[in-house]
């Protein structure tokens, strides 16, 4: 079983966690930049996290056999500080590197007008740099958050076929899929969506357009929540060909659309001799 998901926040995570991974079938990956929980107070930091997930991070994952890309945006929650608006305009030279396959996460946390403007700006330049946007829709009052994002998609320059609305679920499932974006969903230990509950939207539902991913990070969250749901879908009598479409297919041909995926990673175990870090000035 070949894996990719197209949601976790590795900075987060251990090397561990990518040697769980790999062994269940993880191969690849795309690490959206987020809030990392202790807020920013200039844009320099967004920078080197920038860099970091440009960097230091698919170095990491290589060498447990797997393949990083990211994508880089104001995420929600900051762009309501006008101290960190200034990344909007530096946003642009990070769209261009050859690892970013989408502008992300925008959209909303708590529906404010600085929201607004930062969502609508970063469509537009998802649309200026022919990229996808990965677009969080909110966990509180789900179905007016979405509308609202579906509205805002539809006034930008980008085509539904280039947009993923993450974290849905049973709620906003139907709207999300009349809109045209990919259809994400984040699986979660026990909040918001399992994976029992995402067999069943895939059953009702079907699995064209639909994605699944773990959306792991600094909170009770689990990197393996892609197989399980793979394993859920076996055990509902889905077959190998519809699980490899939803964890792997459906991923690819949604990031594919930045024309930058590239997905052989080094061997595990390729290590600098014996030691999984670069010291010093290699
Ligand atoms: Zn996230």
């Amino acid at each position: 079983m070949r894996i990719f998901d197209p949601h976790i926040h590795m900075t987060s995570r251990t090397t561990d966690d990518y040697e769980a991974m790999y062994a269940a079938g993880v191969r690849a990956l795309v690490e959206p930049s987020f809030w990392l929980g202790q807020p920013r107070t200039s844009p320099e930091s967004f920078f080197d996290y920038f860099d970091s997930l440009l960097g230091w991070e698919p170095f990491r994952a290589a060498q447990y056999g797997i393949a990083h890309h990211c994508t880089v945006a104001l995420n929600p929650k900051e762009a309501n500080d006008p101290r960190c608006l200034p990344v909007l305009d530096a946003l642009p030279r990070f769209l261009v590197k050859d690892n970013v396959v989408a502008v992300g996460e925008i959209g909303y946390d708590s529906m404010t007008p600085a929201e607004d403007t930062a969502l609508a700006a970063q469509l537009q330049l998802a649309a200026d740099h022919g990229l996808p946007a990965l677009v969080h829709t909110p966990h509180r009052d789900k179905l007016t958050g979405m509308r609202r994002t579906i509205d805002v998609v539809r006034e930008s320059a980008l085509d539904p076929e280039f947009v993923l609305l993450d974290h849905l679920n049973e709620t906003t499932v139907k709207e999300a899929a009349d809109s045209g974006c990919w259809l994400g969903f984040s699986i979660y230990p026990d909040t918001k969506m399992d994976e029992d509950r995402m067999v069943a939207v895939l059953k009702s539902h079907g699995t064209e357009k639909m994605l699944v991913n773990s959306a792991a990070d600094w909170g009770k969250s689990d990197p393996l929540k892609t197989r399980r749901t793979a394993d859920a879908m076996l055990a509902a009598g889905f077959s190998d060909d519809d699980i490899d479409q939803v964890l792997w297919r459906n991923p690819v041909a949604f990031y594919g659309r930045s024309g930058r995926l590239q997905l052989d990673a080094a061997a595990p175990g390729d290590l600098h001799e014996g030691n999984s870090i670069l010291r010093g000035g290699e």
